[in-house]
């Protein structure tokens, strides 16, 4: 019967699978078991907090089935109330699980939501969390400023170092979390490498006690990396970015395996972080399906950015996956990889101006930035990443202001350092701006 339901409503029931990503994320799953809509191009918007449940034990039933993969099994859900769940939510799970390479994903009003939602399932009062030591600055203020409260320990080390991880994990180490690239420095994590180590301490260790590691996959996106493909056990985006790509919406998502996705759906019901359908419809209709054309043109773009900077006298530095002096360019050649399987860098410029001392540096950044605020008509001055438009920001007084200043280098932050965070413009105009911007200076 649903193998009918579904022939009507795509009219196509042939093998997809020689397609490329490209277009799967543009016809994807589109059509879902999730909702019976059969007429419709683009999916409908739902907008209904609460759902009729004709009998009361329809609605037992509904309850019975929520956050209960097994028993649900493959049949449409009965949805009940927007928090447990509702089909746009759902369709766009069915699309990031696919375009990842997980088995399922659970969506969160934010990206901060998903990583809450991850940290809360995998841990307990007592655990340890190990992460590398640069970090996004609302995780960095997650893990520093409230798990103490719930006696859960953090432990920031340099991964890009596998002794220093051999020799931090205890007895109660139960998540390896990680940005690759980092932000806002661009370090390069070796996926596989972590995977190695950690399989190591988990053959010694039993089902309830294993070892996982989340990967933040938002500065790279999907396009170009699948983490999950070189053995992380979860991938985590803040949705707002690269993916959702239109800086219209927030979101995020966990995406891993199936047997998380009860206590990740209990989780976001009981902490409340939902992502709002309408929100969950934009990423789904605007933001998946182009995402492979604006990464494709934003690559390009970065690239020549990355290369022009790289070449100023004034530049003391340029970290970009994508150039060949950098120093992590042979790990992002290995896993920086698009669908198609060719070198895909990002979007993601990090660079700090040349200053006699930090605090020189820093100041001629602040005045190079202030005239791009200023002047620079296709660079805004903002936080956040992934956009149409490119956005330039400073770290050490912005998105990791969190850091306290004399903690900054530990940290892998430079006081001068500036992200840039390339757009969908013509590449030459942005290359105009930054040259009148250096002038300046
Ligand atoms: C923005 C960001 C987050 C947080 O996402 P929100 O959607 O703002 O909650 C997490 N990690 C990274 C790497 C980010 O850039």
């Amino acid at each position: 019967m649903a193998e009918k339901t579904k022939e009507k409503r795509t009219g196509n029931t042939s093998d997809n699978s020689k397609y490329s990503m490209d277009t799967h994320l543009i016809y994807g799953k589109n059509v879902s078991d999730k909702w019976d809509y059969s007429h419709h191009v683009t999916a409908p918007i739902s907008s209904s907090t609460t759902f009729r449940l004709d009998s009361v034990e329809r609605g037992a039933q509904g309850f019975m089935q929520f956050a209960n993969t097994e028993l649900l099994g493959d049949s449409a859900p009965i949805f009940i109330y927007d928090r447990l769940g509702e089909p746009n939510k759902d369709m766009l799970e069915e699309n990031l699980a696919y375009v990842e390479k997980g088995e399922m994903a659970v969506s969160f009003s934010s990206g901060m939501g998903s990583i809450s939602g991850v940290l809360g399932i995998l841990t307990k009062t007592g655990d340890e969390i190990i992460t590398h030591k640069t970090l996004y600055g609302c995780t960095f203020s997650l893990l520093k400023n409230w798990y103490p409260r719930y006696n859960i320990k953090w432990t920031p080390i340099d991964l890009t170092d596998m002794n220093n991880l051999q020799n931090s994990i205890t007895e109660k180490t139960k998540v390896i979390y990680f940005e690759t690239p980092a932000n806002p420095n661009m370090e390069i994590i070796d996926i596989k490498a972590v995977r190695n180590v950690v399989d190591q301490f988990n053959e010694n260790r039993n089902e309830q006690n294993q070892i996982y590691i989340v990967i933040d996959n938002t500065f790279a996106t999907p396009f170009c990396q699948r983490p999950i493909e070189y053995g992380s056990d979860f991938v985590v985006h803040s949705l707002t970015k690269g993916i959702g790509g239109f800086g219209t919406d927030m979101g995020g998502a966990v995406i891993g395996r199936r047997k998380f996705q009860d206590m990740l759906q209990l989780f976001r019901k009981d902490f409340g972080a939902v992502l709002s359908p309408k929100n969950a419809w934009s990423i789904l209709t605007y933001g998946l399906p182009s995402l492979a054309v604006r990464q494709r043109h934003q690559i390009k773009t970065a690239t020549k950015v990355a290369e022009f900077l790289n070449s100023h006298s004034k530049v003391d530095f340029v970290n970009y996956p994508g150039l060949a002096d950098f120093k992590y360019y042979e790990i992002a050649k290995k896993q920086m990889i698009d669908f198609n399987g060719d070198f895909a860098p990002g979007s993601m410029i990090y660079f700090a101006l040349k200053g006699r001392n930090p605090v020189e540096a820093r100041e001629i950044g602040k005045k190079f930035m202030d005239h791009v605020a200023d002047k620079a008509y296709t660079m805004t001055l903002a936080v956040s990443l992934g956009h149409t438009r490119t956005l330039i920001e400073h770290p050490a007084s912005m998105t990791h202001s969190i850091v306290p200043p004399e903690e900054l280098e530990i940290r892998g932050i430079d006081a001068g350092g500036i992200r840039l965070a390339i757009g969908l413009e013509n590449p030459d105009d942005i290359l105009f701006d930054l040259n009148e911007s250096l002038k300046i200076i």
